[in-house]
């Protein structure tokens, strides 16, 4: 064992060279390498890079950064023959504003003040593409929803996928075919948010480069073929005060857990910029997929915003089912949970119940039970989020940062549509999105 390895208690089994990996505002895992007798220095004083031409950093005046490895988080990558650290970022001797897993461990520690720590288990569904000179929207099987043998030519794929995971800390609970053709889904164990938002960087990365060593390409674009299902990460939650689940009520879900839900149906609107971040995003959000269109919530009800599952005792929780997998994790996270503390705070109660389907509903029905609808485009919800106070706190000095950059990438995408003379309403998937989102 070498001296790095001993202080932070793990062996470093020969392996040379540690992976330093934090995310971009997007969400994409950028990293650099070091020689593993760095890792004492990358925990102790952080080493130092350059961020200037890191999406959503600093530009290039002033872009001397500190990256300090969170040794909780290390593990060993298998098929790379290296380890890899997650970590925080510090400016100046202080963490940095544009850091998006300090954001959320800011968030967290908000939440800590208030007595609670929240839990998150993931859905994400992703789509495999097979190479025929270019990448082509290339079906390899033909499988639907939980279809088995025959139909299901990537399963094995899957469970290869799922028996990486564990390595890089997930415990895969769940692996099914998806309803798209050629789309799957794997879910893994919930866990504290900033674990979790760890572990979304961590499959999607697993899931790719077993994709890749198959020839194939693993997409987790929200939309990649116009009329086919897009790809959700359907969020569970809950939130535990003194070790209990503080959403476990005496018949169903607890006050709390009605109040955290009202939060987030308060501020559905502007959080669809953080949960649904790409113009691909609201191609999905369209009815007849299975993707949330309007703001309720409901039990059985998978038409809802928010769903209810049926759970016993500790499995109180609360599905959200509009963020995709595109999604910047850590800041996804921060702005959803401090928009349900908001609800907690100020005891706010959910409307816009239903138990049937939204989708069948005719607007007069919907308005009568107060169901709004959800931004139907980028620019729709960068809009609400200037207005939303809570959730633009939620995202402190990054605020700025994050309505430029995304008010930047609307922009480029509506030039676009100008361009090629589309309607600014598209539902087809375009060109341009397939070129930007296609490796999310
Ligand atoms: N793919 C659907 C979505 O976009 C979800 C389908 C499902 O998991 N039932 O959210
Ligand atoms: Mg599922
Ligand atoms: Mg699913
Ligand atoms: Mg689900």
């Amino acid at each position: 064992m070498n001296e790095s390895a001993k202080l932070v208690g793990v062996e470093t089994k020969g392996l040379r060279f540690l992976q330093l990996i934090f995310v971009d505002i997007n969400g994409t895992p950028k990293g650099m390498e070091v020689p593993i007798v760095r890792y004492e220095e990358a925990v102790e004083e952080g080493i130092s890079f350059d961020g200037s031409s890191i999406s959503g950093f600093q530009g290039i005046e002033d872009s001397d950064l500190i990256f300090k490895a969170d040794p909780s988080t290390y593990a060993e990558v298998p098929w790379e023959g290296v380890a890899r650290v997650y970590g925080y970022i510090y400016k100046d001797g202080k963490p940095y504003w544009a850091d998006p897993r300090g954001i959320l461990k800011k968030t967290l520690e908000k939440l800590e003040k208030e007595g609670f720590k929240a839990y998150i288990g993931p859905e994400p569904e992703f789509y495999l593409f097979k190479k025929n000179g270019t990448w082509e929207l290339h079906l390899p099987d033909s499988g639907g929803y939980f279809d088995i043998v025959t139909l299901d030519r990537a399963r094995e794929l899957r469970r290869e996928i799922a028996l990486y995971m564990p390595s890089l800390g997930l415990v895969p609970e769940v692996l099914h075919h998806e309803v798209g053709r050629a789309q799957h889904e794997i879910d893994f164990r919930y866990d504290e948010a900033l674990r979790t938002a760890d572990n979304v960087v961590s499959f999607k990365y697993i899931v790719k480069s077993i994709a890749e060593m198959h020839g194939l390409h693993a997409t987790f674009m929200p939309k990649p073929l116009y009329g086919f299902p897009g790809n959700g990460m359907h969020l569970h939650i809950s939130l535990w005060k003194d070790g209990k689940n503080a959403f476990i009520g005496e018949d169903g879900l607890s006050e709390t857990a009605l109040h955290f839900m009202a939060g987030i149906l308060k501020h559905a609107k502007a959080l669809t910029a953080l949960t649904n971040p790409t113009v691909n995003s609201y191609k999905r959000l369209v009815p007849g997929y299975e993707a949330p269109v309007y703001i309720s919530w409901g039990y059985r009800n998978r038409s809802a915003l928010i769903r209810i599952p049926a759970f016993r005792g500790d499995g109180a929780r609360i599905e959200y089912r509009c963020p995709d997998p595109g999604a910047n994790p850590y800041l996804a996270f921060s702005v959803i949970l401090l928009a349900g503390l908001d609800g907690i705070k100020k005891k706010l109660e959910p409307e816009a119940y239903v138990e049937t389907n939204v989708y069948k509903m005719n607007e007069e029905a919907r308005a009568k039970l107060g169901i709004e609808t959800l931004p139907g485009s980028l620019g729709e919800a960068l809009e609400e989020l200037k207005k939303d106070k809570v959730v633009r706190t939620a995202l402190g000095d990054a605020y700025e940062n994050f309505v430029t950059y995304k008010t930047g990438e609307w922009d480029e995408y509506v030039s676009y549509l100008e361009a090629n003379k589309l309607p600014l309403e598209t539902k087809k998937v375009t060109e341009w999105e397939l070129e930007r989102y296609f490796y999310i």
